[in-house]
């Protein structure tokens, strides 16, 4: 079996593949209101995300997450989903999944289910719909939860990841947790990275480390260690009371590089080896150069190669700068 080994001896075997930068939301901590855009012919088409992928998985990749950007407002993006579940079907991918805004699920659920998709990420941050509105600028909840009540009677497993917001979101917390208890969903909470520029002061007026949102959890709920993992950063615990299950995923406080297994793809063929680094290879040049896939073979071995240790995020507290320049919607997270 073909594996990619990095310089520290991981093994990369999850790609997660940001298939367009453009989104039907503005959310606070992720975007500036006035996103420019990337020209259609920097992006690759859906069957040259198709190859790519393609190549990843015949290399060794087992595990492919779509994101974005919103993946599912990509025109015409179920097409890549079916071909993509082909790999499943022939046994060389163990998972096919999606982080989605939620906004379209109702719509694509099914045919998701159909595909071989066992689980979704989706992003829900309060069940408030003002304070969503307030967050997402441009969504609705309603059409959130009309997705999730359709990836449930689909039979999708759904994991709600929410991002500790001090200020914001942080009176919610038991409601979210009482409430994902009660439909059966993961919940996981993500700290604000400081990815792109989205305005003046706002990263550190958000920012609110994981072990203060656990110390609010468990003042009401009874938290047990579990040792549940998924292969991703997040550390799990159950709740007693609900039976559900928590994540934390803590890039500031807590450095998980050590078990890193994954690569990014953006939706213009850059690939970052490091969601928190700038270094990244360029995967279009090879993908448009030739039908034949060997040029881009070499530049996924060329790019693993140089797959850094880790990263340093910090929130710098005197300029208030972003650590990296691009956007989350770039990566996908
Ligand atoms: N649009 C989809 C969604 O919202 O789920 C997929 C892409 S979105 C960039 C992926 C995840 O990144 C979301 O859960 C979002 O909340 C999170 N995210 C965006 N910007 C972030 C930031 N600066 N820090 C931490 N998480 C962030
Ligand atoms: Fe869109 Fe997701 Fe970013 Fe929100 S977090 S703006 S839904 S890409």
């Amino acid at each position: 079996m073909m594996q990619l080994i990095d310089p520290f001896g991981r093994a990369v075997t999850y790609l997660r593949v940001s298939v367009t930068d453009r989104c039907d939301f503005r959310c606070v901590y992720c975007m500036s209101e006035n996103m420019t855009f990337l020209p259609k012919a920097e992006i690759l088409s859906l069957e040259e995300l198709e190859r790519v992928a393609g190549a990843f998985v015949r290399l060794g990749v087992r595990k492919l997450r779509l994101t974005g950007g919103e993946p599912l407002v990509r025109r015409n993006i179920m097409s890549l989903f079916r071909g993509l579940s082909r790999l499943l079907e022939s046994g060389d991918l163990d998972e096919l999944t999606l982080t989605t805004n939620g906004s379209q699920l109702d719509r694509f659920a099914p045919e998701l289910a159909d595909l071989g998709v066992k689980r979704v990420n989706v992003s829900l941050d309060t069940l408030d719909p003002d304070k969503f509105a307030a967050i997402t600028r441009w969504g609705k909840i309603d059409k959130v939860m009309a997705g999730l009540a359709a990836a449930k009677a689909a039979g999708l497993g759904v994991k709600i990841n929410t991002v500790a917001l001090k200020g914001v979101n942080d009176g919610e917390f038991d409601d979210l947790v009482a409430w994902a208890g009660a439909e059966g969903f993961d919940l996981t909470f993500i700290e604000v990275m400081p990815l792109g520029e989205i305005g003046e002061g706002a990263r550190l007026d958000q920012y609110m480390p994981l072990s203060m949102v656990r110390a609010r959890i468990q003042e009401r709920w009874t938290l047990e260690e579990i040792d549940y993992r998924t292969g991703g950063p997040a550390r799990y615990v159950r709740v007693k009371e609900t039976g559900g299950r928590i994540g934390f995923i803590t890039p500031m406080t807590h450095n998980f590089c050590e078990g890193c297994n994954r690569v990014r793809l953006t939706c213009t063929g850059t690939l970052y080896m490091c969601l928190g680094q700038e270094d990244a290879a360029d995967l279009r040049t090879p993908v448009r150069a030739s039908e034949s896939d060997a040029a881009l073979e070499a530049a996924i071995h060329e790019a693993i190669a140089r797959k850094p240790k880790g990263h340093d995020f910090i929130i710098d507290r005197n300029h208030n700068l972003p650590a990296v320049g691009r956007h989350m919607s770039v990566t996908g997270g």
